[in-house]
């Protein structure tokens, strides 16, 4: 089924200069990008985005983490895009993420793991509107 979701190259993967890597894996995947922007996102853009999180102890962290420099936010598009996305990052934890995935070549740590992807096809619905309202249907 063609679906989109929703990923984040994060600011520890820009500073990496790690784009053009992790695009070139999405694009390698069949998950192609149909939307994308550059920004620094302000500490309540980043607390909107990750609202869901908001009783988890990282959430402060997190959400000035996110804030802290440019992001890549991007609307990718294919075959079964969340689980591809979701399968190609690997584990939350760079430590345990599988060998290949983006978070084991490009994560620094649990909270610095380099991407984003919504985990369901309703946040992928919430996140993409979140970011590019134009494209929501
Ligand atoms: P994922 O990004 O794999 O879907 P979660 O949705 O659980 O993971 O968490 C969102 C983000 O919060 C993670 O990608 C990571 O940046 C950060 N995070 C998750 N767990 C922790 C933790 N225990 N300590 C610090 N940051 C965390
Ligand atoms: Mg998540």
């Amino acid at each position: 089924m063609k679906e989109r979701t929703l990923a984040i190259i994060k600011p520890d993967a820009v500073k990496k200069h790690a784009i053009g890597d992790i695009i070139r894996r999405y694009e390698e995947a069949g998950i192609h990008p149909i939307a994308l922007k550059m920004s620094t996102l302000s500490k309540s853009t980043a607390e909107g985005f990750y609202a869901v999180h908001k009783e988890r102890p990282f959430y402060n962290d997190l959400t000035s983490y996110m804030a802290s420099g440019p992001v890549v936010v991007l609307v990718l598009e294919g075959e079964n895009a969340i689980k591809t996305n979701r399968d190609l990052m690997g584990a939350t934890d760079p430590k345990k993420a599988e060998a290949g995935t983006i978070r084991a070549a490009h994560g620094a740590s649990i909270e610095e793991n380099a991407v984003h992807g919504s985990d369901a096809t309703e946040t992928a619905q919430f996140e993409i509107g979140f970011f590019f309202p134009e494209l929501n249907s």
